[in-house]
């Protein structure tokens, strides 16, 4: 049974990777009233494969927002099947980027739109549209930005550090090439102008949030918002729910702990969610000015994840009264 709770009616943006934000999109998109929810997402992941333009993270988002994605991986499409793939490797062709068949249509209508001049932005909006996604999805930018690992066996795209290679090697450095020439896709500065709460997804903060900021433009439009910026935690007791932001943050310099998402989101952050098991930093947190929401951000099922997303928007509104009360 399923309690009805009142609907966020606010303007709310999410900075998003894949699948950590795609189990937070889960929870919120049912909770949002209609037409208030838009969604950065970070193309920085994006390859080409046999040819086609493959968005991995825009893909686990529309899947997920669609009811299409494989709940279990949290990537690629429910019960979907790998023949195409499989021939492609009796032409010696590399298959160790997994693409399904029906995961293959997306790509192919992308690439197809793409190469008769359509921007990211509006394929991706073409493709929302026809899977019934009534949430807005906005590429970061429409221009190419590739996510570069230097890692101890040399430099290597993002898929083939983290995919082909299982992100067994050390990591070095990361970089965003194209970066300098990518601009804001459309609609993505308006959002954030307008919105009355900013939530970064509990995404990877270097290759999933990163990019995003480091598009030029986009870091300038959070800082000058009305709207707090609250970071919900990838880590819980220090580790990844998956993938390597710990290893990732140690590269930095950097303990895995919230305290080191306040230390990379620094000037942007406002409020943080974490875990119950990391409230001890929450004195430390709010000493930097970051204030602190804590319970279960485990999210196993829809209703953690809209447990979650609420605190994050409650956290967001209790900054704003702040600000409110401050300003008058
Ligand atoms: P990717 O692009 O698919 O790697 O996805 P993201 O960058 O969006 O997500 C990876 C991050 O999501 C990892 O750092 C995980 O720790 C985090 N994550 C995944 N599931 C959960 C969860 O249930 N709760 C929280 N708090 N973080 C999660
Ligand atoms: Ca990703």
């Amino acid at each position: 049974m399923s309690v009805r709770r009142p609907l966020h009616r606010g303007r709310v943006v999410v900075l998003a990777g894949g699948v950590g934000a795609a189990r937070l999109l889960r929870g919120l998109a049912p909770r949002m009233a209609p037409g208030r929810l838009t969604v950065i997402v970070n193309t920085a992941d994006d390859d080409v494969f046999h040819g086609l333009n493959v968005s991995p993270d825009v893909d686990t988002i529309l899947y997920t927002l669609s009811g299409l994605s494989d709940p279990l991986r949290g990537w690629g499409i429910d019960g979907d099947t790998f023949a195409a793939l499989g021939a492609l490797g009796r032409y010696g062709e590399d298959t160790w980027f997994q693409l399904g068949d029906r995961d293959l249509a997306t790509h192919l209508f992308r690439t197809r739109h793409l190469r008769e001049g359509r921007t990211l932005g509006e394929v991706t909006a073409m493709q929302a549209r026809a899977l019934g996604v009534r949430v807005r999805v906005l590429p970061m930018s429409d221009q190419p930005v590739r996510t570069v690992v230097e890692t101890s066996g040399g430099r290597r795209s993002f898929q083939e550090y983290l995919v082909r290679d299982r992100a067994r090697e050390a990591v070095r450095s990361i970089s965003y090439a194209g970066i300098r020439a990518a601009r804001p896709s459309a609609g993505v500065v308006a959002a954030i102008a307008e919105a009355d709460a900013i939530v970064f997804a509990p995404s990877n903060p270097f290759v999933s949030i990163g990019p995003i900021l480091a598009v030029p433009g986009i870091r300038q439009a959070l800082r000058r918002a009305q709207a707090p910026v609250v970071a919900i935690s990838p880590l819980i007791g220090g580790r990844p729910v998956k993938g390597p932001a710990d290893r990732m943050m140690r590269a930095h310099g950097l303990p895995p702990s919230p305290l080191a998402l306040a230390e990379i989101y620094a000037d942007l952050l406002s409020g943080l969610v974490v875990d119950t098991s990391d409230r001890a930093f929450a004195a430390r947190l709010e000493a930097r000015g970051v204030a602190v929401a804590h319970l279960d951000i485990l999210m196993r099922s829809p209703m953690r994840a809209a447990a979650v997303g609420d605190a994050a928007l409650r956290l967001a509104a209790s900054l704003q009264r702040r600000r409110g009360r401050l300003a008058g």
